[in-house]
């Protein structure tokens, strides 16, 4: 079996298409070769010898070594130059090269091959002995540190002592850097017992031995840990003759791409270094110059190079990373591979180069990650900046924020009202806290989940949120925090990240987000492609006008409920609540009423004729009553109640389960006014704009239905109101009655439930929770240590659990089109924003997802990309 494939003049065992086998690097060279670029000759050795050097006992296995050596030979006669030859010895670089670029490897071994005697051949085949010298002193200390193990800074310490204040490397004469060689190879007799290796063959040996060994080193396994790579990938080796960009004036070397790696903008990118070789461009000692710079320097180099970048960019059809060098004015590409690059700019390349008829629509919306459109809907800390994490929690709603710490919702409107910018800080949230969340930058809570209410209502909100940072020890009395020993009190500036948990204890620049022209139209190109609707879930006019903007199709969850706290509503509420008599509630719920009507009109009217999905009340009373001796007695005091009385009517309602309690539909089962009451609120308002010209397509659903019987009783219900309402009015809508699947029952018995239904909204929040058997609110303590377990792949409240929770949905769609073919069906569980779960829904056959505003465009372009892969 072949392990080694060859690279020469215009001809290469492989090409791009051998990634797997070659690794990025390798299968980059090929192809240039391949191609007709100028690539210095070599050889590569295949991640599969990689893999089995590691069954040999982390040795190489010899019949892939007599293979390396045949192909050693074949380089030797392809440049007429002998390794290990005093007078004219062939020198290579030995560079490890994984399927993707992976930082934490063995990076790059160059001018392998010299020696205390070979140095000198190359000083008088150069005639230059100072770059000779200049090679070796590199060498050593490159060998040495990745090689050898010994530490970067010993070699920096005597290259230190020998500049004796001098800047540049540059500056070095002959003398110094025969020196230089001189004491280097002292330091490794001295650190490693043993002579530096005089041997070219060893030399090369060592090094493959290196850049194997480099796959398993803890910052390579770790870097693979957090980006998914598996282990059992392997590194390829890339063993390639030298070409010297520090043979003077006439050399340099350098990085560039194709296009601005930060802008997107089209325009030749990069920076060189003349007289060096390639780690000083990095190293950062010596500036370098603009890539710009290098036409004044050397045209014909530069003319070269600006026709190879334009072929690569041409061929791969993508921007392009590339390092080159230039010796003595000859050009050599040294890589090509796709360049890296920020949100932005990824937008920008993909919609430019669909202008430019380089690659399709299609094409453009799979280069951009639905990642990269979250980081452009949000604030981000600043690239630069330096700071210091202190906890971590769940990151439940992406983007930076900084502010001042205050522990109540209350404060919080107060200090902002002061013109103070503030962070929420919260044991949790709840209902109550809705006006501080709004005018916070943003939320960090101890405890909950990815559902849990903090995580849910930020997201509404575009608002960044770190939930369930379950390191905090926060005491609201004293009005401070502790993490371990660090205490922060009230007022001290703090950073969350809630696109990655962090809670961070200094003040960092934040950079805010632009949505450019070409979002827009990258967006609009979306919706050409892809087949599953995108609605949002919106409660109040501003989410659904937000959601507009980014281009939702509908509302599929509008929780009423969310807009009882607003104002003196509470009042109302909590007068229907407490009210003993059926009449009573009917008094208090009049009152309500006219505030849901107005609700939803506005919302109506910022949807101009999209689908708009109401859900009647859903949870459980007690979260709108006051919780504390101080809140209850002020409510008491001003609903003319006895403090005893609603004491005891709050003791009365709590539930030892609230989430399986008194709560959805048991509610409209229970006091029929309630959803009678919003239901009239809704068609009343359905009525009125319809009569003043606007389109309405109200949708009515109720939620946490688990028996068909429950749904024939709301069903009647809700459909007698409707129509008397409308005879009231003497107007004729199309309006819809469907219901919330959050049950494993409902989705068991969905053709029964079905017959009563027009359309079918999965609760996947509720529906993972009741099928798991896992708390939303309480499972974030624990559900790290089941992912680190490897139990759960992810977090299942962010991704559906397909398995599980996917196959009841995949089994109520089914089974819920037996008992109504015209069923509509969608999702409006947080999974409906989540890339993952929405390749699922298209998978399934939903017809629409619904997600919170600000995902809208994540959830548009992964819609597209689900359709795309189908
Ligand atoms: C759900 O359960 O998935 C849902 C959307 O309802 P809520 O989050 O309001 O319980
Ligand atoms: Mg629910």
């Amino acid at each position: 079996m072949k392990h080694v494939y060859f690279f020469s003049n215009g001809n290469a065992e492989g090409d791009s298409a051998k990634k797997e086998l070659l690794g990025g690097k390798g299968a980059g060279l090929t192809e240039m070769t391949n191609l007709g670029i100028p690539v210095p000759p070599g050889f590569i050795i295949s991640t599969e010898a990689c893999l089995l050097y590691y069954k040999n006992n982390e040795k190489i296995p010899e019949e892939i070594w007599s293979e390396i050596l045949s192909h050693l030979s074949k380089l030797e006669d392809s440049l007429g130059k002998k390794f290990g030859d005093v007078n004219d010895p062939l020198l290579v670089s030995v560079r490890s090269g994984a399927r993707v670029s992976m930082p934490g490897m063995m990076d790059t071994v160059l001018n392998l091959g010299l020696n205390d005697q070979t140095v000198k051949g190359i000083a008088k085949i150069a005639d230059n002995e100072r770059f000779a010298y200049d090679s070796y002193r590199r060498f050593i200390q490159m060998f040495g540190d990745v090689v050898l193990g010994i530490e970067h800074h010993k070699f920096e310490k005597i290259l230190n002592h020998i500049k004796n204040g001098r800047k540049l490397d540059t500056d070095l004469t002959t003398e110094d850097l025969k020196n230089l060689v001189q004491h280097f190879e002292e330091l490794v007799k001295k650190e490693t017992g043993q002579p530096f290796p005089q041997h070219p063959i060893e030399q090369l040996k060592l090094s493959i031995n290196a850049v194997f060994d480099s796959w398993h080193t803890n910052r390579a396994t770790t870097y693979r840990k957090i980006h998914k790579i598996p282990d059992n990938w392997g590194t390829a080796v890339n063993v390639q003759a030298m070409v010297f960009g520090n043979m003077g004036e006439t050399s340099g070397t350098g990085v560039a791409f194709t296009r601005n790696p930060s802008t997107g903008e089209r325009l030749f990118f990069g920076e060189f270094l003349m007289n060096a070789q390639g780690e000083d461009v990095v190293a950062g000692i010596r500036t370098p110059e603009p890539i710009s710079k290098l036409k004044e320097i050397m045209p014909e180099a530069y003319n070269h190079l600006e026709q190879v970048y334009q072929k690569l960019e041409t061929h791969y059809k993508d921007m392009q990373d590339i390092e080159f060098t230039i010796e003595n004015e000859k050009l050599y590409m040294l890589q090509t591979r796709t360049g890296k690059r920020t949100a932005s700019s990824a937008v920008k390349i993909a919609y430019d180069m669909v202008k430019e008829g380089l690659i399709d629509k299609k094409t453009a919306l799979m280069r951009i990650s639905p990642e990269q459109v979250d980081q452009l809907l949000h604030p981000t800390i600043s690239p630069h900046e330096k700071y210091k994490v202190i906890a971590r929690g769940l990151p439940a709603s992406p983007g930076a924020a900084v502010g001042k710490v205050v522990f109540t919702a209350k404060d919080a409107e107060e200090w902002v009202e002061r013109g103070e910018k503030v962070i929420l800080v919260r044991n949790e949230t709840s209902p109550e806290d809705i006006g501080g969340m709004n005018v916070a930058e943003g939320i960090l809570t101890a405890t909950g989940g990815m559902t849990s209410h903090a995580a849910v209502v930020a997201r509404g909100m575009g608002k960044c949120c770190v939930a369930g940072c379950s390191d905090l020890d926060i005491n609201e009395k004293t009005k401070k925090l502790a993490v371990a020993d660090i205490v922060i009190k009230e007022g001290t500036f703090v950073s969350i990240n809630g696109t990655t948990g962090e809670f961070i204890q200094d003040k960092v620049k934040l950079v805010k987000p632009t949505l450019s022209y070409e979002f827009s139209k990258i967006l609009e190109w979306t919706s050409e492609i892809k087949t599953l609707g995108v609605r949002t879930n919106a409660d109040t006019p501003k989410d659904a006008k937000v959601a507009r903007e980014f281009g939702a199709e509908g509302i599929g969850l509008c929780r009423t409920e969310h807009m009882f706290f607003e104002g003196t509503r509470i009042d109302a509420v909590r007068e229907m609540i407490l009210s003993e008599s059926k009449a009573d509630r009917k008094k208090a719920l009049a009152k309500i009423k006219p505030f849901q009507k107005d609700d939803f009109k506005n919302i109506f009217q910022a949807m101009e004729g999209l689908p708009v999905t109401i859900r009647l009340l859903d949870p459980p009373l007690h979260e709108f009553l006051p919780h504390t001796e101080d809140e209850i007695r002020k409510v008491a005091q001003l609903s003319g109640v006895s403090y005893e009385k609603l004491k005891a009517k709050t003791e009365a309602l709590k539930e030892f389960n609230p989430m399986l309690g008194h709560r959805g539909c048991r509610i409209g089962i229970s006091f029929p006014e309630v959803y009678e009451m919003q239901s009239s609120a809704i068609m009343e308002a359905a009525c009125e704009c319809h009569h003043d010209g606007i389109t309405v397509k109200p949708e009515i659903m109720i939620p946490l239905v688990g028996f068909g019987k429950e749904l024939d009783i709301l069903r009647a219900l809700v459909k007698t109101t409707a129509e008397e309402t409308m005879d009231s009015y003497s107007i004729k809508i199309d309006f819809l009655i469907g219901t919330m699947i959050e049950l494993p029952r409902a989705a068991i018995t969905a053709d029964e439930i079905a017959k009563f239904a027009d359309f079918f909204s999965f609760g996947t929040n509720d529906l993972t929770q009741t099928s798991l058997g896992l708390s939303r609110d309480d499972s974030g303590k624990f559900l790290p240590h089941y992912i680190e377990r490897g139990i759960f792949k992810e977090d299942p409240f962010t991704t559906i659990d397909i398995d599980g929770v996917g196959a009841l949905v995949v089994m109520g769609v089914k089974k819920g089109k037996e008992g109504n073919p015209n069923l509509k069906t969608g999702i409006c569980g947080e999974h409906g924003g989540d890339p993952a779960s929405i390749s699922f829904c298209q998978k399934a056959g939903l017809n629409y997802v619904s997600c919170s505003p600000y995902r809208v465009p994540i959830a548009k372009l992964a819609a597209a990309q689900a359709k795309i892969n189908e």
